[in-house]
C-alpha cells in the first residue's frame, strides 16, 4: 500500500526525514495543503508568489520518480486524513513543525487519523535543536543570543543531513507534473507586480543548492567584513529558500563547516539567529502583535497614515530609506542592513507602531517568516527578547554615507538621484535640488524626530 508524505514547509528533497522514512516503506504519493492555519494567519503576497513557483518545481522533481504531488486547498486536518482514506494509504508522515502553528497541527492530525484507523509518523523538524532541547544554566529558555549562540557551538551540534534516498518511488505519473492550481490564484493578474521578482529569483531546491555553492565559492571568506555594505553581492540570500525549506539549515551548515571551517562562522552565526527567533517564537507565538517587554504596549505611537505611505512607497526623501523600501517592492528582498535603518525610520522616527511595519515585510517579501520578521521588527523596536537599546536611533544620512559611501545602492533603486555624483545622501542639503525632479524633501526633520523618539521611549522607561 502507498505511503502519504505530507509537505509544508519544507519542499525539498535532500535531507527530509519524512521523505526518508516513506520511501523506505512504499510506494510514495505526496501532498500540499493550502491552509492559512500553517501560519496562524493568511501568506502575504510576494510569498504566495514564492510558494506557487516552489510547489511547481517540488511537482516536477517528484514526478521524476513518480511520485504525485497532489495540492490540496482547505481545512488541513480534513484534507489529510480524507487523501489517505481515500487512496489507501498504509500511513502518513511527516515533519515535525519548526512553528507553532505546524505544532499544533502535529496534534490536531495524529487525533483524526486514529479515528479513521490511520496510522502516523512523524519526523525531525528542520531546526538545528529543538526548543525544549536548549537551556540556559538556570533551566530557562534562552532570551539573550550571545550566550544562545555559544551553548549552540558548544553543546548542540546540527544533526549530520541525509541524501536523498535512491529508493525513492511513487504509483507512477502518464500525465507528467501536477500543476499548481490556477484558481489557488498564487499568482498576480492585474496587475502582474511581479516581474521584479521574476528577475531576482528561482524559486526551488536546486536553485537554492547552486546559490549556497556560488556563495560558499565566491564570498563566504568576505562574509563577515562586506555583509554590511547593501550595493555588494555579499550576503548568500539563502532567506525565502530557508523559509520555504527547499533547504535545510542542517544542510547549510554542514556544507559550509565543510568547505570553510572558521571562516565560516560569521555566517554560521546569522544563521543561529534563524533558530534563536524560532525559539523565541515558542515561547511567544503572539509575537507578531505583542511586544515580548509588555510596557511596551502604553507607548504613545502616533496614527501617521501619510508618514506610512511615504515610507512604504519609498518616498521619504532620506534616500537610503527609499532605496530600501523600493528594493523591496520591485524585488521582494532587502539588505539585511537596510531593514534595520527602514525599521528604525519608521518606529523612531515616524513613532509609528512596529506591527505596520511587520505586516507591511509580511506582504511584500518574499522571506517574509512567523518567527524572523516579528523577531526582528520588535529587535529594531526595542522591545524584543534581546533588543536593540532604545537609544539606538539610526541616523538615516549617516547610515547611508557609511555603508553606501558611493551611493551605488541608492542609485539603483532611486533613479531620481542616479545623476548625482556628490552628496546623494544628503539631498535636500545640495544646492541642486531643484534639478532632482520628482525627489521628496524629507518627510520629517531627523534631528528633531530624534529628540521626539528619545522623549517617549525614556518617558516610557521612567513609568516602568
Ligand atoms: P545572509 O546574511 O546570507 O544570512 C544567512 C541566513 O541566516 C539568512 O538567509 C537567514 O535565514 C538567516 N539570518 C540572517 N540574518 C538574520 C537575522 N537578523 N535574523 C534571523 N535570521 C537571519 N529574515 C527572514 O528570513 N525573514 C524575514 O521575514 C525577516 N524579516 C526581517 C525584518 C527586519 C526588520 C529585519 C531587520 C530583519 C529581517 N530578517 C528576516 C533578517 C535578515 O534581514 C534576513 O534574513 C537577511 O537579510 C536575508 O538575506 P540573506 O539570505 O542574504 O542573509
Amino acid at each position: 500500500a502507498p505511503v502519504l508524505l505530507w509537505f509544508r514547509y519544507d519542499l525539498r528533497l535532500d535531507d527530509n526525514p519524512a521523505l526518508i522514512d516513506a520511501a523506505a516503506k512504499g510506494p510514495v504519493t505526496a501532498l500540499f495543503v493550502l491552509d492559512p492555519a500553517l501560519d496562524g494567519r493568511p501568506l502575504g503576497g510576494a510569498a504566495r508568489w514564492w510558494l506557487h513557483h516552489s510547489l511547481t518545481a517540488l511537482s516536477a522533481a517528484l514526478a521524476e520518480r513518480g511520485v504525485p504531488l497532489l495540492l490540496r486547498a482547505g481545512d488541513a486536518t480534513a484534507i489529510v486524513t480524507e487523501e489517505a482514506a481515500r487512496i489507501g494509504a498504509q500511513g502518513v508522515v511527516w515533519n515535525r513543525g519548526n512553528t507553532p502553528w505546524l505544532r499544533r497541527l502535529d496534534q490536531t492530525v495524529p487525533v483524526a487519523l486514529s479515528r479513521q484507523g490511520l496510522a502516523h509518523r512523524i519526523t525531525a523538524s528542520d531546526l538545528m535543536v529543538e526548543p525544549e532541547a536548549i537551556r540556559t544554566g538556570s533551566g530557562g529558555a534562552f532570551k539573550v543570543f550571545t550566550p544562545f549562540w555559544k551553548t549552540l557551538q558548544a553543546h548542540h551540534r546540527p544533526a549530520p543531513p541525509q541524501d536523498r534516498p535512491e529508493t525513492l518511488r511513487g504509483p507512477g505519473l502518464p500525465d507528467g507534473p501536477i500543476p499548481v492550481p490556477e484558481d489557488w490564484g498564487l499568482l498576480p493578474t492585474r496587475p502582474d507586480w511581479a516581474g521584479g521578482l521574476r528577475a531576482a529569483w528561482i524559486p526551488g531546491e536546486a536553485a537554492a543548492h547552486r546559490r549556497l555553492g556560488d556563495f560558499l565559492q565566491e564570498r563566504v571568506q568576505a562574509y563577515g567584513n562586506r555583509r554590511d555594505f547593501p550595493a555588494e553581492p555579499a550576503t548568500s540570500r539563502l532567506s525565502p529558500h530557508l523559509r520555504f525549506g527547499e533547504i535545510s539549515a542542517r544542510r547549510v551548515w554542514q556544507v559550509t563547516e565543510a568547505l570553510t571551517g572558521p571562516d565560516g562562522l560569521p555566517f554560521l552565526r546569522e544563521l543561529a539567529w534563524r533558530e534563536f527567533n524560532h525559539h523565541i517564537l515558542f515561547q511567544a507565538p503572539d509575537l507578531h502583535l505583542l511586544p515580548l517587554r509588555p510596557e511596551f504596549r502604553q507607548f504613545p505611537w502616533r496614527d501617521d497614515p501619510k508618514g506610512f505611505a511615504a515610507w512604504s512607497r519609498g518616498k521619504t526623501g532620506y534616500p537610503i530609506v527609499d532605496a530600501g523600501m523600493r528594493e523591496l517592492w520591485q524585488t521582494g528582498w532587502m539588505h539585511n542592513r537596510v531593514r534595520m535603518i527602514v525599521g528604525s525610520f519608521l518606529v523612531k522616527d515616524l513613532l509609528i507602531p512596529w506591527t505596520a511595519g511587520e505586516d507591511w515585510f509580511w506582504d511584500t517579501l518574499v522571506d517574509a517568516c512567523p518567527a524572523n520578521n516579528p523577531g526582528n521588527w520588535q529587535w529594531v523596536s526595542g522591545c524584543g527578547a534581546d533588543a536593540a537599546p532604545y537609544f539606538r536611533v539610526f541616523n538615516p544620512v549617516l547610515q547611508g554615507e557609511k555603508f553606501d559611501g558611493d551611493g551605488a545602492y541608492v542609485r539603483r533603486w532611486v533613479p531620481e538621484l542616479n545623476r548625482k555624483r556628490q552628496g546623494v545622501h544628503r539631498p535636500a542639503e545640495a544646492e541642486d535640488l531643484f534639478r532632482t525632479p520628482g525627489y521628496p524633501p524629507p518627510i520629517v526633520d531627523h534631528n528633531r524626530a530624534r529628540d521626539r523618539a528619545l522623549a517617549a521611549f525614556s518617558a516610557l522607561k521612567e513609568q516602568n
